[in-house]
């Protein structure tokens, strides 16, 4: 992937992936479209990902797409067979040798087939838990340089403070524990929880060689949900409303794309 820094966006439907590759395009540069493990089984994944291709294509950049936070290695394994050009091998809720086993198979399998597989050390809290990142969810050194010794992972995520969800009070991030991580690794570092990170704090994480991906997730649906209410208002007919919607969802994610560009 050409070592570049992308922004890797949730989207959830073909509109939404859209608007993100019309993002991209408005300011040429290459992205990342991932599907959460519950929106890979509510798309049809060959007629998708032939889509996101077909229509990055004709757009004139690249898309690839990732099976974000997937334990299922049945859906993982369809994931590789559907088209997707990443997955992420998430068993970072096991003990780590557990984690280590489970990336490893996942890494047979995808490698044979040229598809890149992410992996993450220590658990980046969820929405559903405390939003809050508890302390022990926080990845060690130890457990990030035994991983990354034990395994030929292509993507490395780290738990370093970040969550997923909304930011309830302002993030503890443990920097040092990403300058850590890409001083013993060159692959790529991938930053979750990237929704509710100010632009500053991007920023930030961005000017960090080896940080290659960074996950939006909340912040995209927050804009659809600014766009339907909008739409509602100016209610007209229902490709005015589309549109709306489209445009909400396309400049948050060129917003947060801007960004990679401060660093030149
Ligand atoms: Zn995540």
């Amino acid at each position: 992937m050409n070592n570049g820094q992308y922004f890797a966006f949730n989207i959830w439907d073909f509109e939404s992936a859209r608007a993100v590759i019309d993002a991209a395009e408005s300011i040429r540069h290459d992205v990342i479209l991932q599907t959460s493990t519950g929106i890979y089984k509510s798309l049809p994944a060959r007629v998708f990902s032939d889509f996101v291709k077909s229509y990055a294509a004709y757009k004139g950049i690249q898309a690839w797409l990732n099976l974000d936070h997937c334990k299922e290695k049945e859906t993982i394994f369809h994931a590789v067979n559907s088209g997707w050009d990443m997955v992420m091998a998430d068993g970072s809720s096991l003990p780590i040798q557990q984690n280590v086993d489970f990336t490893n198979e996942v890494i047979s399998y995808a490698h044979s087939r040229g598809v890149f597989v992410e992996a993450e050390v220590g658990q980046v809290k969820g929405i559903e838990d405390d939003v809050i990142v508890r302390q022990d969810a926080i990845a060690s050194r130890e457990e990030i340089a035994e991983f990354l010794h034990k395994t030929d992972v292509d993507f490395i995520a780290v738990a370093f403070g970040n969550a997923h969800g909304e930011y309830k009070a302002e993030p503890d991030l443990h920097y040092d524990l990403v300058e850590y991580t890409t001083s013993i690794t060159d692959k790529p570092f991938v930053v979750h929880g990237g929704s509710g990170l100010s632009d500053e704090v991007l920023t930030k994480l961005i000017h960090i060689p080896g940080v290659k991906k960074l996950n939006i997730s909340t912040d995209l649906k927050t804009a659809y949900k600014r766009g339907i209410e909008k739409s509602c208002g100016a209610w007209s007919q229902p490709i005015n409303a589309s549109k709306i919607i489209h445009d909400e969802i396309m400049s948050e994610a060129v917003a947060k794309m801007k960004l990679l560009g401060r660093r030149k």
